[in-house]
C-alpha cells in the first residue's frame, strides 16, 4: 500500500521552529493533509516526541520519534527511531556528546518542551544547534546501535548538508537513505554521485512552520504501516523501490 510521508519536522522545541508548531498543531495538519506518518526531527533533541506520538496514536497517524543531528563536521543527518524509548536512550547519548552553550532566547528562539495537551512543561537550557562531537563516519552505524537509523538530511542544500561539506558520499558511512530538499534535482545529482543510485531517495519539508508542511504526495510502498516498517524499508540498499 501507499503511505503518504513527511519524515522532516520541527517543533517549537528547536530554537529556529515556529512556537505554532506544538505537538497538537503538527500532528493535525499532517492529518488534515492527508500524510499517513510523519517523523519529528528537532535539532539535536528528541524531548518533544513523547507528547506528539501520543497524540499520533489519539488521531490516528504514525508519529516516528526521531531527531535531526548536527556531526561534527556540521552535516545535518536524520535519525529515526522504532520506539520513544530507543530515541531518548539516544537523546541522551546526543547530549553528553554535545557542546554546552547557554541558549540566548532573544537572539536564537525559545526551545520549549510541551506535553500533549500542547502545554509548556519545560525548556532545554543549552542551544540545540551546535554541531556533537559525533563524526559523518560513524553516525549510521552509532544509531543502528542504538536500535535506529540515519540518513544524511537535505544533501542537495548548500549548507549543513554532506554534499556542501564534503563534495561526496563515502560508501565507508553506510546511509542507505538520502534526503532531499528538492526532488527535482535528483537525476542531476544521481549523475554527479553515482552512490546514490544504490540508495533510497526521499524528500520531506524540513517544516519550521504549520504551512511548510508537505502536502500528501510522496510515499513509500509498504506492506503494513508502522514505526519498525518505515525504518526498515529505509535501512534497505534497494534503489528500484524509492518513490516520492
Ligand atoms: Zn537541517
Ligand atoms: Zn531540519
Amino acid at each position: 500500500m501507499k503511505y503518504y510521508y513527511d519524515l522532516h519536522l520541527h517543533s517549537c522545541l528547536s530554537p529556529c521552529g515556529d512556537m505554532d508548531m506544538t505537538p497538537n498543531n503538527i500532528v493535525n495538519m499532517a492529518k488534515l493533509l492527508g500524510l499517513d506518518v510523519i517523523a519529528l526531527t528537532d535539532h539535536n533533541s528528541t524531548l518533544n516526541c513523547k507528547a506528539a506520538m501520543e497524540v499520533g496514536r489519539e488521531i490516528g497517524l504514525v508519529v516516528i520519534p526521531g531527531m535531526e543531528l548536527t556531526t561534527s563536521e556540521d552535516i545535518h543527518a536524520v535519525c529515526l527511531f522504532p520506539t520513544l524509548e530507543k530515541a531518548n536512550n539516544w537523546n541522551e547519548f546526543v547530549d553528553s556528546k554535545r557542546v554546552k552553550i547557554k541558549n540566548k532566547a532573544e537572539i536564537y528562539g525559545r526551545q520549549v518542551i510541551m506535553n500533549s495537551l500542547d502545554v509548556e512543561i519545560g525548556e532545554v537550557e543549552h542551544l540545540l544547534l551546535p554541531s556533537s562531537n559525533i563524526g559523518i563516519t560513524e553516525v549510521y552505524r552509532k544509531a543502528k546501535e542504538f536500535g535506529g537509523i540515519c540518513y544524511p538530511a537535505h544533501i542537495d542544500r548548500d549548507s549543513l548538508s554532506i554534499l556542501s561539506v564534503l563534495g561526496e558520499i563515502d560508501e565507508y558511512c553506510g546511509f542507505k537513505t538520502a534526503e532531499l530538499a528538492d526532488i527535482k534535482k535528483e537525476p542531476a545529482l544521481k549523475k554527479q554521485h553515482p552512490i546514490l543510485n544504490s540508495m533510497n531517495i526521499i524528500t520531506c519539508s524540513d517544516a519550521h512552520y504549520l504551512e511548510n508542511t508537505k502536502e500528501a504526495e510522496n510515499f513509500l510502498e509498504l506492506d503494513t504501516l508502522s514505526s519498525e516498517s518505515v525504518i526498515q524499508y529505509l535501512d534497505n540498499n534497494k534503489a528500484s523501490r524509492a518513490r516520492y
